[in-house]
């Protein structure tokens, strides 16, 4: 059988090697570990983080190496998974399809969507567990009739506990990640190599010939008939560039800067995130507890139990790149005058809920759906294949929208993926 090696194991990588095992002998390469959700406690952290030991929030690696975090400069700082499971497994579990801008091209991914919708279970009756804060809120955009939806989620809501540890990883098994589809895979017959970071996609005269991969200082060759690479926004730009492959400087990353007040006992740290979202012009408006500010933000110093948050997150314009491996990408004049008009509105929200501007304080502006360094043009609507790569090379991520979503992107990724994982298979021996 012919060999596919595919690069990362997240939301495009862990659904092509589904998609494509038995077809090809596929292999897995994850530069993460195992998935473990953090398995401190929190209060006990909570105490920790008045000793002054937490102060940079790329520290976060050192008790939950799952979690990775990067600085982007201009005061950013970026969110990824790096374990079996990809940057699923620290998600919200937050199910959209947002593919507008997909479809603009010529791609009509309905036909993905339906089947992703029988693979994967969605809930969006996890009203009665919202804490009556939350139902404030929601009522409050209604009034502002700002169409408050109750967000989707993926996976066995019904059993939520609202435990609030959704981007710790979930530790009841509630939330889906795409593990699920890794072990689909590895059940027929895939090998997933945690451990294993590529390095460069070998590949001569048009052709990919394998994958150079590292484990620890050993370096390992993966040879391969086809190689899908979806190590994510950042990590598929980094190989193709190490590769030889010029990307181009479109990186968008989808800014969250959370907008917080001190609320007695609101305890929305125990509360499922994002419950219900309301869709401006560019951006979303989203309770949810920002651990990272609270962990690591000096004006998050305050009992956890009495923050209540909203979440702005942005489609910012696709200015940004990766020189030397280093991520450059700041807010654009366009995109701060949109933060402003989001920070506006949820102000406005905290008001009618009693909370006057001036009581009101912000999280660390972050960032975790990065993409566009590939974009996808209207004449790869059929092949989704970018001329610049080597004709069995396929990109299956973020990577390839044209556009920043500034909402959730797993479901609208998944089902990209599945479309080139079935070109991919036209491919297979
Ligand atoms: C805190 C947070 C919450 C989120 N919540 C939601 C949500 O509720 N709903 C939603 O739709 N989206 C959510 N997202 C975004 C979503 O999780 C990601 O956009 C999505 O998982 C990206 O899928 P991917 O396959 O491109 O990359 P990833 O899922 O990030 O997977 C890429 C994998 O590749 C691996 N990798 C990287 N480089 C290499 C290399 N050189 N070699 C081998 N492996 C490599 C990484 O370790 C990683 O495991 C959230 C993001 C964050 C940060
Ligand atoms: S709130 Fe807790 S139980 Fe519910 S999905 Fe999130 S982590 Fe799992």
């Amino acid at each position: 059988m012919n060999k596919a090696v595919v690069i990362g194991s997240g939301a495009g990588g862990a659904m092509c090697a589904k998609e494509l095992q038995g077809r090809f002998q596929v292999t897995i390469l994850e530069a993460g570990r195992e998935f473990r959700p953090l398995a401190c406690s929190l209060p006990l952290l909570e105490k920790l983080r008045k000793t002054r030991l937490f102060f940079d929030a790329r520290e976060i690696g050192w008790i939950f190496p799952a979690m990775k975090i990067r600085k982007a400069g201009a005061g950013m700082i970026l969110v990824s998974g790096r374990s079996t499971g990809g940057t699923t497994t620290i998600s919200t579990g937050n199910a959209l399809r947002w593919d507008r801008d997909l479809r603009a091209l010529g791609i009509d991914l309905d036909r993905e969507f339906a089947e992703l919708a029988r693979e994967i279970p969605v809930f969006s009756g996890h009203q009665g567990k919202w804490r009556p804060l939350t139902r404030k809120f929601f009522h409050i955009c209604r009034e502002m009739k700002l169409d408050p939806q109750v967000m989707p989620k993926m996976g066995d809501y019904a059993h939520c506990r609202s435990c609030g540890r959704c981007v710790l990883g979930c530790p009841h098994g509630v939330k889906w990640d795409s593990r699920r589809f890794l072990e689909q895979a590895q059940r027929q017959g895939a090998r997933l190599l945690a451990g294993r970071r590529a390095e460069k996609v070998v590949h001569e005269k048009g052709r990919a010939r394998g994958v150079l991969a590292r484990r620890g200082l050993r370096k390992e060759w993966f040879p391969a008939d086809l190689v899908v690479l979806a190590a994510g926004g950042l990590g598929t730009p980094l190989i193709l560039q190490d590769s030889g492959i010029a990307c181009e400087p479109k990186l968008f990353v989808d800014p969250v800067l959370c907008v917080a007040a001190e609320m007695q006992d609101s305890f929305q740290n125990r509360e499922l995130p994002m419950p219900f979202a309301v869709q401006g012009k560019g951006y979303i408006i989203s309770p949810y507890f920002d651990h990272l500010s609270f962990f690591f933000n000096r004006d998050w110093l305050r009992r956890a139990g009495n923050i209540y948050s909203l979440m702005i997150k942005l489609a910012d314009e696709n200015q940004g790149s990766l020189p030397h491996g280093r991520v450059r990408k700041a807010l654009s004049a366009a995109d701060r005058e949109r933060l402003q008009e989001a920070v506006d509105t949820c102000a406005e929200i905290f008001q009618r809920a009693g909370v006057d501007k001036g009581r009101l304080f912000f999280g660390t502006l972050n960032a975790g759906h990065p993409g566009g360094m590939l974009p996808l043009t209207a004449a790869q609507a059929t092949t989704l294949h970018d001329p610049r790569l080597p004709e069995n090379l396929y990109v299956a991520d973020a990577s390839l929208f044209p556009a920043a979503l500034g909402n959730p992107p797993i479901l609208t990724i998944m089902a990209l993926a599945k479309r080139i994982a079935g070109l991919c298979r036209g491919q297979g021996g």
